[in-house]
């Protein structure tokens, strides 16, 4: 019988919080007792990714990371380059100092040791490496404490640089083995890389002190027959590593006392069919999808015995997913489950200040609490993207009132104020419902908006009102996808959105002081150069116009899971099982290879003509996010002849443009009695007997009305609440209108 369960994020991912998946799992398992679980103290999340990165960043850590470089032949260190040699040489004579201050740089990072700062910039007996060297190069004036977070984070890199060159050269501070796990169809290439020396000298060490912690505190059963279920949760192919390293750990220490789980993002896409037989030496089972239904039905059917001991078995680990039965019960726990954070401590994550653009900041500044207001993506229509998947496909809105009350009270218990959401793509309604949550919470208790970010689709009901709306409520920051910015691009992947759409509701965005983060894709299979192009061309005027802050180029990466993918397949006649036949879609011809583990990204025919764009792509991007080159032409990033965009020079302007007009008209338009409108400027103050004087985004507006004060009280709702109707409807046209211009905001319908 299952008495415990433990959930555990494997090593490497990102460095400044958890992943929310343990969140959310932890809830549901603890929502659970009557199933076997003994009650919500069995429940265990542990963010093991956290003790790595305090475990290698630690005077004893950083010890061994020199004991090892200490041993690399010197005339290897040669063979990398004077330069790299040079560096070399520096950090070991600097041991003592790295030793010596790490706990001091980590303290830095985790928000304390405000002295320490000081002395940190400033000493000629702190440690310096090559990045840390260039950062206060750079510097106009004397460097000061403000400067130490960002020096902390760029001694941080420069030791995991030692830790590349002199450990394992398959690690990074963010990933580990990427290279070999992301899409890999052979197990066997995989589980080379598990004797590594990276997880030999520092992922085992942290394994087997936390399973004495989890026997001490009594979450291993003791009693023949009991068991506890371990889930291991696989966002990414850089933790799949750490996560098979961490199974084989735990087997070898608990056996049969034990049930593992493999599940996450990377399993959800990449290993629904492998069948690799060693795979389930490591694991006994793989869980699809959201995760509830699957546990339910396996705590209930009383599996976990039976499961036990599968290792060897010609098809792989048994496939966990929600089992009709369960599918109510899976609904609604996505509708009502919040995650739960109770076992993190958010201060010991690093907020790492690795870049001076603020939007691309926010994934590494600052340990948000993340959570989504829908399962699944409302749109779930875009060509490239896995919409044959539950994350994707099966579209599920969360109550957002229960969701934003359990993060608020986690977020001031925790003593954090930031939220991510790590929707798919948000619904307007509900970042609305969510920051007028946000609004009235704050109006309440005084504790203040709780800033939230997250990933959109960049669609027409971002209007400047509902922008507007979201900025008071706490929204700091959007991302969505952009894919081809070009004019026909949007319509070849079905976007569901226009340029118009992008353009207008940047604007909107932009208006009301939100950062925008813009994901673009090149190397499609129909894509051709003059697309290509055009799309640049889009872009530069997009930052030329300072719609977006920050973007990202993607290489197109077909997916077993895509639309595109599903129905070529259809086309070209192929049982669902098998491997495709010839067939083409707009020239699609995909190259499908046998393995028996990761088989979602898929190659396909000339997708290599693609790669000489990326270095001029994201050298443009680069100079564009940093304010520069951007009235440059675009051909001008090829070291290769390319054609001349076919889109209007001023064809970003023009929409900008129409977005200003659009936007006045709907300022202009009188008041509807159906709709809500809330009052987002400072308190109405009346200067005289026929005079309003208040403050709106930061600039002071005066209105003269007669009745200024009755204007005042009816205006002075706090919590943005909707303005009572009966007295907006008494104003004036032209004071309506100026007020519509200067903070009252129309929130529904959208
Ligand atoms: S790309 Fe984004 S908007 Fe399009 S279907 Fe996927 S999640 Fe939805």
């Amino acid at each position: 019988m299952t008495k415990s369960a433990v959930i555990l994020q494997p090593p490497l991912v990102q460095l400044n919080g958890p992943y929310p998946s343990g969140a959310y799992l932890a809830a549901f398992f603890r929502s659970l007792p009557s199933y076997g679980i003994r009650g919500p103290e069995t429940v265990r999340w542990v963010d093991v990714n956290n003790r790595v990165f305090r475990s290698l960043f630690s005077p004893a850590g950083i010890s061994r990371v020199f004991d090892l470089a200490e041993s690399v032949p010197s005339e290897s260190l040669g063979a990398a380059g004077e330069d790299a040699g040079r560096e070399y040489a520096r950090f070991l004579s600097l041991r003592d100092r790295w030793v010596g201050w790490i706990d001091g740089i980590v303290s830095i990072l985790t928000g304390g040791d405000r002295e320490l700062a000081h002395a940190f910039v400033r000493s000629p007996y702190a440690p310096r490496g090559r990045r840390m060297d260039a950062f206060l190069a750079g510097l106009e004036s004397e460097p000061d404490a403000d400067d130490a977070r960002v020096l902390a984070t760029l001694a941080v890199e420069d030791l995991a640089d030692l830790v590349t060159v002199a450990v394992d050269p398959a690690f990074s501070l963010v990933r580990y083995a990427e290279s070999i796990s992301a899409s890999e169809r052979s197990f066997a290439r995989v589980e080379a890389a598990l004797s590594g020396p990276m997880v030999r000298e520092f992922f085992e060490p942290v394994y087997a002190s936390l399973w004495d912690e989890l026997e001490a505190e009594g979450m291993i059963p003791r009693e023949p027959g009991d068991q506890t279920l371990f889930c291991v949760s696989v966002p990414f192919p850089g933790a799949l590593v750490g996560a098979l390293a961490m199974a084989r750990s735990l087997r070898a220490r608990f056996g049969s006392r034990i049930v593992i789980g493999m599940g996450g993002g990377y399993v959800n896409t990449e290993l629904r069919s492998a069948v690799s037989p060693r795979l389930a030496e490591y694991v006994d089972h793989l869980c699809f999808d959201r995760g509830y239904g699957a546990y339910a039905a396996f705590f209930a059917d009383g599996r976990v015995a039976q499961l036990a001991g599968v290792g060897g078995a010609e098809s792989g680990p048994v496939r966990l997913s929600c089992p009709p039965a369960y599918r109510e019960l899976e609904d609604r726990m996505t509708r009502e489950i919040a995650p739960d954070y109770a076992d993190i401590d958010f201060r010991l994550y690093p907020r790492l200040a690795d870049t001076p653009n603020p939007m691309h900041r926010l994934w590494s500044d600052g340990a948000w609490l993340k959570a989504y207001l829908a399962h699944g993506c409302y749109w779930h229509r875009c060509s490239f993207c896995d919409v044959s998947l539950d994350y994707i496909r099966s579209y599920l809105p969360v109550g957002i009132e229960r969701l934003y009350f359990s993060l608020r009270r986690q977020a001031l218990s925790h003593g954090l104020r930031g939220i991510h959401l790590v929707d798919e793509a948000a619904p307007p309604r509900a970042l609305r419902d969510f920051a007028r949550e946000n609004l009235r919470h704050a109006a309440r208790d005084g504790g203040g908006i709780l800033p939230f970010w997250g990933n959109i689709r960049f669609e027409r009901s971002f209007s400047r009102d509902i922008a507007d709306y979201l900025a008071a409520g706490g929204l700091a920051a959007v991302s969505g996808g952009i894919e081809i910015a070009a004019p026909s691009g949007f319509e070849s992947i079905d976007k569901g959105i226009s340029l118009e759409h992008l353009v207008f509701s940047c604007c909107a965005f932009k208006e009301a002081g939100i950062l925008v983060h813009g994901y673009l894709i090149y190397g499609y299979w129909d894509e051709d150069e003059a697309e290509l192009i055009d799309s640049l061309e889009v872009t530069r005027q997009l930052f030329r116009a300072g719609l977006v802050d920050s973007a990202f180029w993607h290489k197109f990466v077909l997916t077993r899971h895509s639309r595109v993918y599903c129905e070529w397949r259809e086309r070209a006649g192929s049982p669902a099982a098998g491997r495709p036949s010839a067939g083409t879609l707009s020239g699609l011809e995909p190259i499908d290879e046998p393995g028996d583990f990761a088989d979602n990204d898929l190659r396909f025919r000339g997708e290599e003509a693609s790669a000489r764009y990326t270095a001029p792509l994201d050298a443009a991007l680069s100079a564009w996010m940093a304010g520069e080159g951007l009235d440059a032409p675009i051909r001008r990033w090829f070291p290769f002849p390319v054609p001349a965009p076919r889109v209007d020079p001023n064809l970003v302007g023009s929409l900008v443009s129409a977005y200003e007009r659009a936007r006045d008209e709907a300022w202009d338009l009188p008041h509807e009695r159906e709709a809500d409108y809330a009052w987002l400027a400072g308190k109405p103050v009346v200067i005289g007997s026929d005079e309003l004087c208040f403050w709106h985004l930061g600039e002071e507006v005066r209105v003269a009305t007669p009745g200024a004060r009755r204007v005042a009280e009816g205006l002075s709702l706090a919590g943005g609440e909707a303005v009572d109707p009966n007295f907006l409807a008494s104003l004036p046209p032209e004071l309506f209108s100026a007020l519509r211009r200067h903070g009252l905001c129309r929130v529904r319908p959208i």
